[in-house]
């Protein structure tokens, strides 16, 4: 085996690029952060985007085997396609970072990036068919099959935060009406406290402050809870429909909030499985890698594809 894919194994970089910061480090093969970088994420300029992610790398290494780039958006291939938080849209990230750092560039959507960490290093390891929900300010997903991101045709799928739970319903920032994302994310959940509480005093109410609260046993925390895991368990029995997959992570910040979230969401899937006469369902667990888990998952989908080109080229040619 050659030396540098020997050591490659053993350390990757990968990059989470956010829309307020950088995130790049070094993960060795068991998912720990060796070493990390934290800059600034230029908004709207591909070319200020890829000398960001660049000079981050290089004051990691100056020769990485591959880097794994994870972003907030929607990702086909070398192209990011559309990402409201970096403003960017169509940008040719992969040709720009090629022409800066001394190694291939994989990109990959950031949600995708954490599932893969969870599943490498975290609390989905031992599943073949997985699904996070993303469970934030507003909500995502991902699904991993034999260990492989399931993307779809365009890298579009598994958008369940833009699935219609409710015909004719709020209208949603991606232009439709009556999104999941309009019920079951931490905004939504914020509503329903604020509503609950009888007040409407501007303040939004953050998951930990209400976890606390519903902890408490206040009834308002607890009402809003309940209320966001009806839709999000709706949400979930639909893909249950769709995908049945063996594991489901809670991830995001609301899910942060723990137990009382977690209950909500398995009480409520539960109850919308038994309606529908499915008596099977996913076994749902609480993601565990936090805010490293964008970087970690993108350095490990560069291990991988060095070890695979690796394998690649020890084939014997016909
Ligand atoms: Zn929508």
């Amino acid at each position: 085996m050659p030396e540098a894919t020997a050591s490659f194994d053993h350390q990757a970089v990968g990059v989470d690029v956010g829309g307020t910061k950088i995130l790049a480090g070094i993960v060795d093969a068991y998912g720990a952060v060796q070493r990390q970088v934290r800059v600034a994420t230029p908004v709207g300029s591909v070319t200020a985007l890829a000398d960001a992610v660049a000079g981050a790398v290089s004051q990691l290494t100056d020769r990485p085997s591959a880097v794994g780039v994870a972003v907030a958006g929607r990702v086909s291939g070398r192209v990011m396609t559309q990402s409201a938080n970096l403003n960017l849209v169509d940008a040719h990230l992969v040709d720009a970072l090629e022409a800066r750092i001394a190694g291939e560039c994989i990109l990959l959507n950031d949600a995708d990036a954490a599932l893969v960490a969870e599943h490498a290093f975290g609390n989905a390891t031992t599943a073949d068919d997985v699904f996070m929900l993303t469970v934030g300010t507003g909500i995502g997903g991902s699904h991993i099959v034999a260990g492989r991101l399931m993307t779809g045709a365009h890298g579009g799928a598994n958008e369940v935060g833009h699935m219609t739970v409710k015909p004719g319903g709020r209208q949603c920032g991606c232009g439709g009406l009556g999104c999941l994302d309009q019920y079951g994310s931490g905004r939504a959940l914020a509503r329903y406290a604020r509503s609950f509480r009888r007040r409407e005093d501007g303040s939004e109410p953050i998951a930990h402050d209400l976890a606390h609260a519903a902890a408490s046993g206040e009834p308002y925390a607890l009402a809003a809870f309940d209320k966001l895991g009806r839709w999000l368990g709706l949400g979930l029995a639909d893909v249950v429909a769709l995908l049945d997959p063996e594991v489901v992570v809670l991830a995001g910040g609301v899910a942060t909030a723990g137990d009382v979230f977690e209950s909500a969401v398995r009480r409520h899937l539960n109850a919308e499985l038994s309606v529908r006469g499915v008596h099977y369902g996913p076994e749902l667990v609480r993601a565990r890698l936090g805010n490293e888990a964008g970087m970690v998952g993108a350095a490990e989908v560069a291990r991988e594809h060095v070890r695979n080109m690796t394998v690649a080229q020890r084939e014997p040619v016909a």
